[in-house]
């Protein structure tokens, strides 16, 4: 496959877009920070599936980091994203530099409501405001009519939702589900960061979640007694710190006391000091 074009101005995006769009062809756009690896092109496929033309992007988010977070060490490989997009049949890449997205004198942000507020929220203060800025930004440089995110950020993807709904944009939110290793590890750009040894206790997640579903299977419905098994099968691997673990609504993200309807669980755990989310839905039968 040729590789794609790699476009790093607004100016020529919106030059190599707009024909489209004038077109009627239906755009796709996959936002991602890079260091792709098969969750994001799964996003990619579904894609390339539904719409006429996709756009990956390529750009990691500077305002979405914390103080203290890994955005000067967060892994970047353009060649190998490139290799992989183009074994994928993407043809157009937008991978700006820092300055083309934020001029210095940027001071507009978009702060997302209630919904941004636990679980992320409380842990990452002022991560969705950056997350919902630079996608509202990405919104409006590419006006596609689709735009795919993954179960993988749960809660990313309702801020999303949510803010497209509240703001009238008319761009379809695609979710996308969530790509594993064979293990059960979510995969995530930030799982490179563990040693082998923190890898193979990181699977401690995905247990975590399967317990949940088979006390649920099997008839459990206190939410209080669920997290509690969940935090023992995720502490028994030596050194994992959790940052929550919670059985949430799925609409609201509010604690939910029984499960007897379907309920989402979270979690935000860190191992190796490399901190991994991951999610489930559970099914009451
Ligand atoms: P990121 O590059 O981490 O910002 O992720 C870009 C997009 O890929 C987001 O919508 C993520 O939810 C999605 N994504 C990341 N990991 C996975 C995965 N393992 N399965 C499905 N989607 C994923």
């Amino acid at each position: 496959m040729d590789p794609p074009r790699v476009i790093t101005t607004l100016d020529d995006l919106r030059a190599a877009v707009g024909p489209l769009r004038r077109a009627g062809w239906r755009v796709g756009v996959v936002p991602t920070m890079g260091a792709l690896h098969e969750g994001h092109l799964s996003l990619v496929h579904a894609s390339r599936a539904e719409c006429d033309f996709t756009v990956a992007w390529i750009f990691v988010n500077p305002s979405q980091f914390g103080p203290g977070e890994d955005y000067a060490r967060y892994p970047r490989d353009l060649q190998a994203d490139l290799d992989k997009l183009a074994a994928c049949g993407v043809e157009l890449v937008f991978a700006p530099a820092e300055g083309e997205v934020y001029g210095p004198e940027h001071d507009t942000w978009v702060e997302p409501g209630a919904v941004a507020g636990p679980l992320e929220g409380e842990h990452r203060p002022g991560h969705f405001r950056g997350v919902a800025t630079i996608v509202l930004k990405l919104f409006n440089m590419i006006a596609p009519d689709a735009a795919y995110f993954g179960q993988k950020d749960y809660q990313q993807a309702l801020v999303i939702r949510r803010m497209t709904a509240d703001l009238d944009l008319p761009i379809e939110i695609r979710v996308c589900p969530i790509v594993r290793e064979s293990d059960g590890l979510a995969m995530s750009s930030r799982n490179a960061y563990l040693s082998p040894a923190a890898r193979r206790r990181a699977t401690v997640l995905w247990k975590s979640l399967c317990l949940a579903k088979e006390l649920v299977a099997g008839g459990e419905r206190g939410a209080e007694t669920i997290a509690r098994r969940m935090r023992e099968v995720i502490l028994s691997a030596e050194d994992a710190r959790i940052d929550y673990v919670a059985l949430v609504d799925p609409e609201t993200l509010q604690q939910v006391e029984r499960v007897d309807r379907p309920t989402l669980a979270a979690l935000a755990v860190r191992i190796e000091n490399t901190r991994l989310i991951d999610n489930c839905i559970l099914t009451v039968e």
